[in-house]
């Protein structure tokens, strides 16, 4: 079915990219189209919040046999508890494929707002250690935009999303426009002591959560349940912020439940809409609009311009550089290390997990005077798990059974810590997307499939982590239980980047650097594919930032007569 409405801007995807886009765009005073892949997220109905795991039926773990029968049967560790199983947020109907000896773990949140509803907020700048990191150490590209271009960007984006942290004056993580710090747990003071000794910096993630009440958002009740979304909008989300505000201008139209598969083109290889499945009627529908908007997330944006061949995009649309679906990149995750601090044993097991892990972290360290200080090139940074969370996890490492048992679990409850590492993997020819020549998903479209292993520098980070774990529990008088034999499954940071790569060639990337498709002027992406690779911070603040800077390229566009209005 095609519609006769032209609009003058369509949005795929509602989450942290795409909200963004919306809110810039109907603010300005377009009409604008947004697709969605799934269901309207309602806090109301699909937050559990301030429900003790033992109130719900299987005890926080969810039903055992939710996932039968469904295509992508895994349950989402973290994100998909029985807090949020209910609505069917995450996707699990749509199939996709690893190539032999890829282990890709491709989670999918299809509800309006995306993984932002859900996300652990940490929100650091990028900046020029990052951005010029080729020029420092002599592998692959730089970016195409440097500190200087993308800070007012970042600093629009901190200052609407609220950010909490302090100053800190480090070349690997520039600072920003902060609300007063989250106040640190017991463990933390003890840990960031540890730190000072061996030399490794403890300091206050920037965490989007709010301290105080900032734009209309109250301040944090430290509930504590963040991961299973936030009912009051006390973190940034596009549900809480972006969403509401793009409405509020009565210019947006939002349609759920559309797959979109393909960017529909002209005769001359311009976009002209999209084609998605209207996944609750089973058909087809086509919508047109001006200028097209892509933020899908990452490797799914990928997935649909890789669909979307026509006579003129052989291969994709907008591939001319056959770089569409390469360069996939990701975090390393995992476990470098996990214990307890016997000086916090028997202390009394109050609530303090304020804000799951990005409360603190352990900034960049490595190689910030020389590029080539240690074996590796580039660096990670680590965050720390600990303080009184709702399940007591420790009790797999105390023995017993019964009242000793329960006694035993209550006098270590405040002590447990555990690490993350976050190290970036290096793009590699190896590691790319493609279309699967045989399968297809249940609405007939070809699936996306994914060829990954991790590279020879993220592995050397992984163990240098192991190390300073181990250093850091002797420096803070602390018992180790163990470590992580090997990292998480790739794609389980869910920091992917890099597979529609922008640059400032366009015989070497997809976009120039407004996240403008080098190949059809009226095609723009907001979501980390542009971005070359990650770096030792997260991506969302920057897919934000990066999104406000392209749309307002959009507008100035429409200025200038590049676009005309619909
Ligand atoms: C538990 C958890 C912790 C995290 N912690 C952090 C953190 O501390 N810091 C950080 O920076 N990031 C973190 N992240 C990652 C962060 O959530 C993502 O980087 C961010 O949300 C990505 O935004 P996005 O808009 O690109 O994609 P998404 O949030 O995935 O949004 C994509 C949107 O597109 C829609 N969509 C997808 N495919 C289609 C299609 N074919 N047709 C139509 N619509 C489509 C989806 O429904 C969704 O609304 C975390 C995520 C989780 C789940
Ligand atoms: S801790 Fe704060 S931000 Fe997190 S869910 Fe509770 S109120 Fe919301």
């Amino acid at each position: 079915m095609a519609t006769t409405k032209t609009y003058d801007a369509i949005v795929v995807g509602t989450g942290a990219g795409g909200g963004t886009a919306l809110k810039i765009l109907c603010e300005a005073g377009l009409n604008v189209l947004a697709l969605n892949s799934g269901p309207r997220t309602d806090p109301e109905k699909d937050y559990k919040l301030h429900r003790q795991s033992f109130d719900l039926k299987y005890r926080g773990f969810g039903d055992p046999t939710i996932h039968n029968g469904l295509a992508h049967r895994e349950r989402y560790s973290v994100e998909e508890t029985e807090y949020n199983e209910g609505p069917h947020l995450w996707e699990h109907d749509v199939a996709y494929s690893n190539a032999v000896g890829t282990n890709w773990y491709w989670k999918r949140c299809k509800g309006t707002g995306g993984k932002a509803n859900f996300w652990g907020r940490s929100s650091c700048r990028y900046g020029d250690i990052d951005f010029k990191a080729a020029s420092l150490d002599g592998f692959g590209e730089d970016w195409p935009v440097d500190y200087a271009e993308i800070s007012p960007w970042f600093s629009k984006a901190e200052k609407y999303m609220g950010v909490a942290s302090t100053i800190q004056n480090r070349p690997s993580n520039p600072d920003g426009d902060y609300l007063p710090p989250i106040p640190w747990r017991c463990f933390d003071h003890i840990m960031q002591k540890a730190g000072e000794k061996i030399g490794v910096p403890y300091l206050p993630d920037r965490c989007a959560q709010l301290t105080v009440a900032h734009n209309g958002h109250p301040a944090c009740h430290y509930c504590g349940n963040c991961s299973q979304g936030c009912d009051v909008g006390s973190f940034f989300s596009p549900t809480w912020f972006t969403i509401p505000d793009a409405e509020k201008t009565q210019k947006l139209t939002l349609v759920t439940d559309a797959l979109v598969h393909k960017v529909l083109v002209d005769e001359t290889g311009k976009a002209t809409g999209v084609a998605y499945v209207d996944r609750k009627a089973k058909r087809e529908v086509e919508v047109f609009a001006k200028v097209i908007v892509l933020a899908a997330s990452c490797v799914e944006t990928a997935h649909i311009m890789l669909n979307s061949k026509s006579r003129h995009w052989p291969s994709g649309i907008a591939n001319s550089s056959g770089q569409l679906g390469k360069n996939l990149c990701d975090h390393l995750y995992g476990t470098p290390g996990y214990g307890y601090l016997p000086q916090l044993l028997g202390q009394p097991p109050s609530p303090d997990n304020i804000a799951d892990s990005t409360v603190a972290w352990l900034p960049r360290w490595q190689n910030l005077n020389g590029a080539h200080e240690e074996k590796f090139i580039r660096g990670y940074s680590m965050y720390m798990y600990g303080g009184c969370g709702d399940f007591p996890g420790h009790y797999r490492q105390i023995e017993g059974f019964g009242s000793s048992f329960k006694r035993e679990v209550k006098r270590y409850y405040p002590a447990p810590i555990s690490f993350l590492i976050q190290a970036p993997s290096l793009p590699s020819p190896a590691n790319y997307i493609d279309i699967d020549p045989e399968k297809k998903d249940i609405f007939g479209i070809p699936q996306l499939r994914f060829h990954f292993q991790w590279g020879p520098n993220e592995l050397m980070m992984w163990e240098h982590s192991k190390q300073v774990v181990i250093d850091l529990f002797k420096a803070s008088g602390g018992e180790m239980w163990g470590a992580g034999s090997v990292p998480d499954r790739p794609g389980t940071s869910l920091h992917e980047t890099g597979v529609c790569r922008f640059g400032s060639d366009p015989k070497t990337s997809v976009t120039n650097k407004w996240a403008q498709a080098w190949d059809v002027p009226n095609l723009y992406i907001c979501d980390s594919s542009v971005f070359p690779n990650p770096t030792d911070k997260t991506t969302t603040m920057p897919i934000v930032a990066f999104a406000m800077r392209t749309c307002d390229n959009i507008l100035a566009n429409f200025k200038k007569g590049l676009h005309k209005r619909a």
